[in-house]
């Protein structure tokens, strides 16, 4: 299937709906400076410049995690992540904007008690749309504190969709499959085919979305992700559960057994949202030769990581590499004293 318009027709006949959160594609761009300096073609997609929101990767998510909370007549979306979770900024950013109330349980997983960390970056923009804050410790008791506070609403007459961590299930990984057609579509209009692409994981929706797309398409790429999560397994799992899970609604079975997940885990750093020397120095070093900000918890890992790559050759030479930049713009400022 070579045709976006295909790939919409399916999936509503089948019931997985989407919802208009871009009216644009993002820039897909060569970086000039860098291709020269490692004799490399790269490129980036800017989805940190989605148009909602400060930008970033689960707004494509969104798309059909909302539609599917709206289906289901849902009156409030809960959702969970880590303190400066990206994902739950822009889940009450464009749940406000399609009109739900937002519950975000954030969990104090960073160990990071900076005032930065714990008050600015992502959290002003929870605050200025009026999200509602939970704040938990990280004991393991995330699960019952959420059963408690949907059951809470629910008493009330309310109607909860719950969307779990970064948006990452089979109906939100939906949103990557998509995105692959408009990286096509970017590609051949600047006359580039790109087989080699790399990106970050953190809870394997981009990438089992990435992968089930361009399986759906027959396209052949090399799809490198690179872990942020110190756990390797279950975002391995978690990210072959999703690309199978769109596979089966495209009727692509026999296609599940040639994957090859590559899921790196040699730039994850000492944990979870803590960056290292060589995560910011790759931060500083692309914002000053192309303008472009990285975030200290995903990209900048994972583009240390392709440098990294490519340097040691597992990259083949002079062919074009695309970097999907999944955003992280506004957690950039919590870690205001790192820089
Ligand atoms: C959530 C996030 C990721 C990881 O995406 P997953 O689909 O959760 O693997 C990467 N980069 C940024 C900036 C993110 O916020």
């Amino acid at each position: 299937m070579k045709e976006l318009n295909g790939f919409d027709h399916h999936l509503v006949s089948n019931g997985y709906h989407r919802i208009n959160l871009l009216n644009q594609a993002s820039p897909l761009l060569q970086l000039k400076s860098l291709s020269k300096e490692l004799d490399t073609p790269i490129f980036i997609k800017r989805d940190d410049l989605t148009e909602l929101g400060t930008g970033g990767n689960k707004l494509r998510k969104l798309e059909y995690l909302l539609a599917e909370a709206k289906n289901q007549q849902a009156n409030r979306v809960i959702t969970i992540g880590a303190r400066q979770s990206n994902h739950a900024r822009l889940t009450a950013i464009a749940g406000k904007t399609q009109g739900f109330e937002v519950d975000l349980v954030l969990k104090n997983s960073v160990p990071l008690d900076t005032e930065s960390y714990q008050l600015n970056g992502n959290l002003v923009l929870d605050n200025i749309v009026d999200a509602n804050i939970h704040e938990i410790p990280n004991d393991g008791t995330a699960n019952a504190f959420i059963s408690n506070l949907t059951k809470h609403y629910e008493t009330e007459g309310e109607k909860v969709y719950f969307i779990p961590v970064g948006g990452s299930n089979i109906v939100g990984g939906l949103g990557y499959a998509r995105a692959t057609f408009e990286i096509e579509a970017q590609a051949a209009a600047l006359g580039v085919n790109f087989q080699h692409i790399a990106l970050a994981s953190g809870s394997g929706g981009t990438h089992g979305g990435v992968i089930a797309g361009y399986e759906i398409q027959n396209k052949k790429v090399f799809i490198q992700a690179y872990n942020v999560q110190p756990d390797r397994e279950p975002i391995l799992t978690e990210t072959k559960l999703i690309t199978e899970g769109i596979l089966d609604i495209f009727n692509l079975e026999e296609e599940k057994s040639k994957i090859e997940y590559r899921l790196c885990n040699d730039y994850v750093g000492e944990a979870y949202g803590i960056p290292n020397e060589q995560t910011l120095a790759t931060i500083k070093h692309l914002a000053k030769t192309e303008g472009v900000f990285l975030d200290p918890v995903y990209t900048g890992k994972a583009f240390t990581g392709l440098v990294n790559d490519i340097k040691l050759g597992k990259y083949p030479k002079g062919e074009p590499i695309l970097f999907i930049h999944t955003g992280g713009t506004a957690g950039l400022f919590a870690y205001s004293n790192w820089f």
